[in-house]
């Protein structure tokens, strides 16, 4: 088994990348902001207040997330577009300042992780949920670039936004991120950082293929 652990800031370019390292070497990809987009839409959804901690907490055993054939499903529906917009990021962001839902979060990519080789992306995946994966890459790229990856996606699936907001909003996730105390947004010690500015993906992509091949 290997287990290969992507992190980097938002807009850094983790998922598209994680994706591709999965296919090229056949394994599990896992989207571990997915999760906390997931749990993000369910208190939303279920107008449980963003405030109320407790209420969160309380409402944790009732969202059954399972992974089937490289999607996720919440109690049984599939979910994918629902949580890839503008807003379920924010409050992604929110919940996941909640030490329960962390480990919520980590329950599922760690149990999955035990019984198969796995690709995970995230903000604390080399830090916190395999601290042990035989590969740790953090990707990172300007704050202005990331905004800028950040605003086509957005723009591409039809959203109405401004760049101007994208890239606030990206400077606000990376200050919550990094700042919160429980799993801040940090490279692992034995991480391989990788700068993306300006790159292609095809660069990059090469650069960690020959970190895993190695
Ligand atoms: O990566 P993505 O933009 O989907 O993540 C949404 C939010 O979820 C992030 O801004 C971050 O606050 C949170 N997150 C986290 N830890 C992870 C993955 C995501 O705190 N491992």
């Amino acid at each position: 088994m290997i287990h290969i652990a992507i992190d980097g800031p938002a807009g850094s370019g983790k998922s598209t990348i994680a994706k591709k390292v999965a296919e090229k070497f056949n394994i599990n990809y896992l989207d571990s902001g997915a999760l906390y987009r997931i749990i993000g839409y369910y208190i939303f959804n279920e107008n449980i207040n963003l405030e109320d901690a407790n209420g969160i907490v309380n409402s944790l055993g009732d969202i059954d997330i399972i992974l089937s054939e490289g999607k996720y499903r919440l109690n049984g529906k599939l979910i994918d577009d629902q949580i890839r917009t503008y807003n379920s990021g924010k409050l992604a962001s929110r919940v996941a300042k909640i030490p329960e839902v962390r480990k919520k979060v980590n329950y599922i990519l760690k149990s999955i992780s035990s019984k198969e080789s796995t690709v995970i992306d995230g903000r604390d995946i080399g830090t916190v949920v395999l601290p042990k994966a035989e590969v740790k890459i953090y990707l990172t790229a300007s704050a202005k670039e990331r905004a800028n990856r950040r605003y086509k996606e957005l723009i591409e699936k039809g959203e109405k936004v401004n760049f101007e907001d994208v890239y606030t909003e990206i400077k606000k996730r990376d200050e919550a991120d990094t700042n919160r105390t429980i799993a801040p947004l940090k490279p692992a010690e034995d991480a391989k950082i990788i700068d993306t500015t300006g790159k292609k993906i095809e660069e990059v992509l090469s650069e960690i293929y020959t970190i895993v091949e190695s």
